[in-house]
């Protein structure tokens, strides 16, 4: 199995001339292939900036990108990214916006739709294959959005904030909908979020990201076991958990927040220096 990402002093900037600014700072951070990780961090601190990199959207300044050892340079199809907003065709039928991107490999209209059927079988939209994007809820759309990338059979999926715009309740069902398809095909998962909830319930290490320009300032080891149940949020590990994670997300003092650190988490500060 593959999907390691290995991010060693990544430096990026944005904008032109006079409003050009630094958005990530000598950021390190290290996946191996499988980890479900999510990266915690206030707005604006250069959290999406970091997964346009990575899907090679946005070219850096220095450091390395690699996901399994190659140089990230242009999008591929092996690192599949999920938004909020949806990009699903509004004229195509929900079969086909998922087999869309078979179709740009040049793979037979038969099997495309084969492997789009399983698709939308994985994602629970069964006998919606016919409809088209403005007949299915937001988190219908949503999960098409998710088969459409997870079609490609990518080693790394990225997902920024894609459960951000759904109410309470469909978000919490999106959550155990994704947990079960990650424990089926065991991608690399790098999840963007800024609820604390949802990263503290989904992934296996939590990495907390300063403000601009952002670099890794803190990471917390999950090991609430799996397949989870959303009712460990009550428990009091996850609250302590969840109290520290706010602290950590107001100070970029780490010496101020090894005091804060209630319960001696299993936490490294990966912050050099
Ligand atoms: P986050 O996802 O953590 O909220 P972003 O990565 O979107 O933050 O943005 C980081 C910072 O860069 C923000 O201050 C944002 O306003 C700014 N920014 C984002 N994209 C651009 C761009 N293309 N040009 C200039 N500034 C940008
Ligand atoms: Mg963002």
């Amino acid at each position: 199995m593959q999907g390691e990402i290995r991010i060693r002093d990544l430096c990026l900037h944005l904008g032109k001339g006079e409003q050009r600014f630094q958005a990530l700072d000598h950021l390190n951070i290290q996946i191996p292939p499988g980890e479900f990780v999510c990266l915690l961090g206030p707005s604006g601190c250069g959290k999406s900036t970091l997964l346009g990199a990575l899907a090679g959207h946005l070219s850096y300044s220095s450091g390395d990108l690699l996901v399994d050892n190659e140089i990230v340079h242009q999008p591929h199809p092996d690192r599949g990214l999920v938004f909020q907003h949806h990009t699903l065709f509004p004229w195509k039928s929900i079969i086909e916006n998922i087999a869309f991107g078979l179709k740009m490999k040049g793979i037979p209209v038969k099997e495309r739709l084969e492997k789009a059927k399983q698709m939308i079988d994985l994602v629970g939209l069964t006998g919606f294959e016919k409809k088209f994007p403005a007949e299915l809820s937001g988190g219908m759309q949503q999960r098409v959005e998710i088969a459409r990338v997870l079609i490609n059979e990518p080693k790394v999926l990225l997902m920024d904030e894609p459960f951000g715009a759904l109410d309470a309740q469909t978000r919490v069902h999106m959550q155990q909908l994704l947990l079960d398809i990650w424990q089926n095909i065991k991608t690399t998962v790098l999840f963007i979020t800024h609820d604390i909830d949802e990263a503290l319930y989904l992934s296996d290490r939590v990495l907390i990201m300063s403000h601009r320009p952002g670099r890794i300032i803190d990471e917390i080891s999950l090991n609430f076991p799996r397949p989870r149940d959303i009712e460990i949020v009550t428990t009091p590990e996850f609250v302590e958990l969840k109290k520290y994670c706010m602290q950590a997300l107001k100070h970029d003092d780490l010496s101020n927040l090894k005091r804060l650190n209630p319960l001696g988490l299993p936490k490294k500060a990966v912050r050099e220096g």
